[in-house]
C-alpha cells in the first residue's frame, strides 16, 4: 500500500471515530436525562476572558504559554469556558465539573512550586510564566522596548516571547534540535533589587554573587539564571534583554548534550560546559548572539567579569578589521587554549569575529561542532569535520573574509548578523516562525 494510499485510510478512520463521538459521545445526554440550550448540551458555556489576557495565547511553531500566575489568579483561571450554571444536563455538566476541577488542580499545584520562592524573598508581587522551553519568575515592575512601556505582567510575557523567539532562531541557525538538549527548559529570576537575586541565588543556582548567577549542572539538576536589574551594567532595557540573551546563550550550549553520542562509559565533557575548554566557543558564540538583537555586544557574565574592561570602540567589526590591517591580532592557536575567564577583552572580540567568520563558512553547523566539543575533539579536527578549513589555514583565511567583509568602505557585507535578526525580505520565507 502506498503511503497515500495509507495516510488517506488512517484520515478516514479518524473522521468516522469523530462521527461516532460526535453522535454517541462527549457530548451526549444519557438515556432520559433532558438536552440543555443553555450549553448545547455540552457542560459548558463560553467565558468572556479579560482583554489583558490576549498574551496568554501568545506562541510560535514549537512552543506555547504552558502557565501564568496572572491568568491562574485572574476570573475562572483566565479559561474561556466555565461549567454551564443550571445545567438541564447531569452527565454532561458533571464532565465538565471534573475537567475543570482537573485544570484547577493541575494550575494551582504548579503555583504552589513557583511560589516557594516567596519564603525567601519578601514579595507578593511577582509574575510567574511557563512556556514550552522556559520559566520566568518575574519581579520587574516595568520595562521600555518598542518605545512603549510595558507593566509587569505584560513585560514577563515580553520577555519570555523574547526568549522562545531567540531560541528558536538558535536552533534554525545552528541545527541545534530538542532532542540533543539534556535540558529544554531554562530558568529565569529576575528581580528588581540586587538583594532579592542574591537571597534567591543559593536556593536556585547554588550560588550567591552580586551579580547574575546561573546553574546548568547534570541530567538532576535545572538550567537556571537569577539576575536583577542593574541599571550601571545594563543602563537600558535592550541592553538588559541582550544580556539575558547572551546567559542564555551559555545555558543552551551547555545543555547541547545527548548520551546517545557517547559509547558506554564516557562521558566527554564534565561539566558540559564550554567554558574550560573552548573558552573562545563558549564567549564567541554567546556575542554572536547578543549582537544579532543589535549589533551591541556589552554583556560579559560573572565568569568573565575580569573581562569587564573596555578594548577598542563599541564598534568589533571595526576594532577587529584596524587588527587585521595592522596584522596585529591574538594568536588564534593560542587563545583557543585559554578557558573563558581568561580570555581578555581583545580576546572576546576576535572570539567573536571567528565564530562570524565559522557561521559565514557553516552556520548550520555549529550543533555539530558543539557535539564534537562536548566529545572533547580538539578544535584542530573541529575546524575541517565541520568547517572545511584547516588549522594551519584558519587565520589566513579568516583575515582575508575580515579585510572586505569588516571593512568601512563595504556596506553590503555577506553576513550580517542584525541584518539576519529582522524580517526576511519580501518573498522569502520566514523559517524562523
Ligand atoms: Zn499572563
Ligand atoms: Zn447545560
Ligand atoms: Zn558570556
Amino acid at each position: 500500500m502506498s503511503t497515500t494510499l495509507k495516510l488517506s485510510a488512517r484520515h478516514a478512520l479518524c473522521v468516522w471515530a469523530l462521527l461516532f463521538l460526535g453522535a454517541f459521545g462527549v457530548h451526549a445526554q444519557q438515556p432520559g436525562e433532558q438536552l440543555c440550550g443553555r450549553c448545547k448540551t455540552s457542560g459548558k458555556v463560553p467565558f468572556e476572558v479579560d482583554s489583558d489576557l490576549s498574551v496568554e495565547h501568545e506562541h510560535g511553531p514549537d512552543w506555547a504559554v504552558l502557565y501564568c500566575s496572572y491568568a491562574i489568579e485572574s476570573d475562572n483561571m483566565g479559561l474561556d469556558w466555565s461549567v454551564c450554571p443550571r445545567c438541564k444536563t447531569p452527565s454532561v455538566h458533571d464532565a465538565a465539573q471534573l475537567e475543570w476541577d482537573a485544570l484547577e488542580t493541575e494550575k494551582q499545584a504548579w503555583l504552589t512550586e513557583r511560589k516557594r520562592v516567596e519564603k525567601l524573598v519578601d514579595l507578593d508581587d511577582i509574575v510567574y510564566i511557563e512556556t514550552t522551553h522556559f520559566g520566568l519568575t518575574w519581579n520587574i515592575p516595568k520595562v521600555k522596548a518598542d518605545r512603549k512601556t510595558y507593566r509587569m505582567h505584560d513585560a514577563a510575557h515580553l520577555f519570555a516571547q523574547r526568549l522562545e523567539d531567540f531560541y528558536t532562531d538558535l536552533r534554525v541557525i545552528t541545527g541545534l534540535s530538542h532532542e540533543d538538549q539534556m535540558v529544554d527548559k531554562h530558568y529565569l529570576f529576575a528581580f528588581e533589587k540586587g538583594q532579592q537575586a542574591v537571597a534567591v541565588g543559593p536556593a536556585y543556582a547554588g550560588l550567591s554573587h552580586t551579580g547574575t548567577v546561573k546553574r546548568s549542572g547534570g541530567e538532576d539538576q535545572d538550567s537556571v539564571i537569577v539576575t536583577w536589574r542593574n541599571k550601571s551594567e545594563s543602563p537600558t532595557d535592550d541592553d538588559f534583554h541582550r544580556s539575558i540573551v547572551h546567559n542564555m546563550v551559555h545555558q543552551i550550549t551547555a545543555t547541547h548534550r545527548n548520551t546517545n553520542w557517547f559509547p558506554i562509559g564516557e562521558l566527554g565533557l564534565i561539566p558540559p560546559w564550554l567554558n574550560d575548554d573552548y573558552g573562545w566557543l563558549d564567549a564567541g558564540i554567546a556575542h554572536w548572539f547578543e549582537r544579532r538583537i543589535e549589533g551591541n555586544s556589552e554583556t560579559y557574565c560573572f565568569r568573565e567579569q575580569e573581562a569587564n574592561r573596555r578594548w577598542g570602540s563599541a564598534d568589533w567589526r571595526r576594532n577587529v578589521w584596524k587588527g587585521v590591517s595592522s596584522e596585529n591580532w591574538p594568536s588564534f592557536a593560542h587563545t583557543i587554549s585559554k578557558p573563558t575567564q581568561s580570555l581578555t577583552p581583545r580576546d572576546h572580540q576576535y572570539a567573536w569575529s571567528w565564530v562570524d567568520f565559522l557561521m559565514w563558512r557553516n552556520a548550520g553547523g555549529f550543533g555539530e561542532a558543539m557535539k564534537l566539543a562536548k566529545l572533547e575533539k580538539p578544535t584542530r579536527e573541529i575546524l575541517p569535520a565541520v568547517f572545511k578549513v584547516s588549522m594551519l589555514a584558519f587565520e589566513e583565511e579568516w583575515a582575508a573574509w575580515v579585510s572586505t567583509q569588516y571593512a568601512p568602505s563595504n556596506k553590503n557585507p555577506e553576513i550580517d548578523p542584525v541584518r539576519l535578526y529582522g524580517e526576511p525580505a519580501e518573498g522569502e520565507d520566514d523559517t524562523r516562525r
